[in-house]
């Protein structure tokens, strides 16, 4: 099966301005709204996940285009996303100026086959990783909220800055769903 090309575009940029595509603003909000955030995400991504036989099915792209996951994939992605975050939070808060190892999200996801996931197994595990990941975010004072890491291309974080980019990774997968759904109803019209 043919996969997506890798996005190595740095997304950092999200935290000081608007995402063009999903409308996401990193800055609009108090941290401590991150935890309900998530929360609120992963209920959007259930009922995405629920939609029938449309979630297993790719979006139609231009000839020669990369082709682009189907709601599956980009919600056995955000499942990951999840899981690997919440250790990259506790490893923040562990170490000082903790170094993440590099994580290849789309070796991640042929090595996974998440092609092949079942949609409810995924809904259900992503809900339960997002809960985890939030109740961690709700629970941190002041002092952890500063706490500091580094990604292995140098991009620095604190532990508030990665909760914000995280949010906006698994709020733009919604829209590129949807947005793949509407495309796939398009041609089917
Ligand atoms: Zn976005």
């Amino acid at each position: 099966m043919e996969q997506p090309t890798p996005d190595v575009a740095d997304w950092t940029w999200v935290l000081d301005r608007p995402c063009p595509d999903c409308g996401y603003v990193a800055t609009d909000f108090d941290r401590i709204e991150l935890g309900g955030k998530i929360r609120a995400n992963a209920a959007s991504w259930r009922q995405l996940l629920g939609m029938g036989d449309i979630v297993t099915v790719r979006p139609p792209v231009p000839a020669g285009a990369s082709p682009v996951w189907s709601a599956l994939e980009y919600g056995a992605h955000v499942r990951d996303v999840h899981q690997l975050y919440r250790e990259r939070f506790e490893l923040m808060l562990k170490q000082d100026g903790a170094a993440f190892a590099n994580w290849n999200q789309d070796e991640t996801a042929i090595e996974s086959a998440y092609h092949r996931d079942d949609p409810a197994a995924v809904a259900y595990a992503l809900a339960v990783k997002a809960g985890q990941l939030a109740d961690l975010l709700d629970r941190l004072n002041a002092d952890e909220w500063e706490r500091t890491g580094h990604r292995s291309d140098g991009a620095s974080f604190t532990v508030e800055s990665m909760g914000r980019y995280l949010l906006h990774d698994v709020v733009h997968h919604v829209w590129d769903v949807r947005k793949g759904y509407e495309a796939i109803t398009a041609e089917s019209a």
